[in-house]
């Protein structure tokens, strides 16, 4: 029998958060961003509770290959574009949107050899200083790809750096509107967080929004407002089992280093499931985990292949009763990835990325 540790994927709750993301922008079309194996989940996984989407998101070409032997035959955009010549040939043969955020990108399709021109996304650095040309040089980036014969449609694109605090995205929303306000062709601004925070605003959903972890049930301000809040559903659930219990004396530690030590007698959990499954090692004593659907506590330190949790409440608990360590567990009770990723010091993303390639992961 393999190692207890898995993750579902829930289809239900997929089409839920993606019908949830349409109601705050009913006007627009929606991009499910699927970079990073559809954020850890598995491309084939949530292909199914995505495929009411318009189009789909990412950054490789053998994800957009993957997507399009999905049946996917609609919309597929390159978020960074192409990174060399010649992967504008399979861009064409797949049918391909790009992203254009800088001139080498246009030399390319000035080169390309195709019958059939291709939509582009030309992308403004509206102040995120991450990739884009700078509002100066936008316009003429336009005109140089409005003149190729290798280019259709120019959308015009930008990425908000601040949607998901109190800073906002006026001030990028200025500077795109500024220098591109009489370009022709259709706006794709918003992520998970502008359309949650800022949907009601035409200038931020325009033409086409571009939504991943919210999809996928992670709240993208979770300092701020949780999933729950959001009416956001976990897409994933890590579970495995206990497969050891100790009966731990007052004073005895348990785990690496010794980092916890028992104030009275105790029950504890070992758990089949550790940093080498994708668990973040720096979750320390107290991160929030379920047991037979009861919320507990992990203990001490996380090691590769386990963790440890605290038995005294969920009284009874014993080798073989589910660890839910993020998401539903078959009870039905949540425990949101954005909880466990905060006492970790870091964000639901990460974690749902970082899920290790020897958990199985099924969908249902
Ligand atoms: C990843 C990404 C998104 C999606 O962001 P979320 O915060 O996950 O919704 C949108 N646009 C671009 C350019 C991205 O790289």
């Amino acid at each position: 029998m393999p190692r207890p540790v898995h993750a579902l994927t829930h289809t239900d709750a997929l089409r839920h958060n993606l019908a949830r993301l349409r109601q705050s922008c009913p006007q627009s079309r929606l991009l499910a961003v699927v970079k990073a194996n559809a954020y850890g989940h598995g491309l084939a996984h949530v292909f199914d509770g995505l495929r009411g989407a318009d189009g789909f998101a990412l950054l490789d070409l053998n994800e957009a290959q993957s997507v399009r032997e999905l049946g996917w035959r609609g919309p597929v955009l390159l978020l960074e574009g192409v990174f060399e010549q010649r992967d504008l040939e399979l861009c064409s043969r797949l049918d391909l949107w790009n992203v254009v955020h800088h001139e080498g990108q246009i030399d390319m399709l000035s080169r390309h050899k195709t019958q059939v021109p291709q939509r582009v996304f030309l992308k403004m650095n509206s102040g995120m200083n991450r990739l884009g040309f700078t509002p100066q040089a936008f316009r003429s980036a336009w005109v140089r790809l409005n003149a190729l014969p290798q280019v259709d449609e120019i959308s015009l694109m930008t990425h908000f750096a601040r949607a998901d605090d109190a800073h906002g995205v006026d001030a990028q929303l200025q500077v795109f509107a500024q220098h591109s306000s009489d370009l022709p062709g259709e706006r794709s601004l918003a992520n998970s967080a502008a359309v949650l925070r800022h949907g009601e605003r035409d200038d931020v959903t325009a033409d086409w929004v571009r939504t991943g972890v919210a999809m996928y049930g992670s709240s993208p301000d979770h300092g701020l407002h949780d999933a729950a809040h959001w009416g956001l559903r976990p897409a994933m659930s890590l579970r495995s089992r206990v497969v050891g219990v100790q009966q731990l004396k007052a004073g005895d530690s348990v785990g690496y280093g010794g980092v916890f030590t028992a104030p009275q007698d105790m029950a504890v959990g070992i758990v089949a499931c550790g940093y080498a499954d994708g668990y973040p090692r720096q979750a320390p004593t107290g991160t929030p985990v379920l047991v037979n659907g009861v919320r507990t506590r992990t203990l001490g330190r996380v090691s590769m292949d386990m963790l440890c949790v605290d038995l005294s409440a969920p009284a009874a608990a014993g080798i073989g009763d589910e660890v839910t360590l993020w998401g539903s567990a078959s009870s039905g009770q949540v425990l949101c990835i954005d909880e466990v990723a905060q006492a970790a010091g870091t964000v639901g993303y990460e974690l749902m990325c970082a899920l290790a390639a020897r958990v199985p992961v099924s969908a249902v």
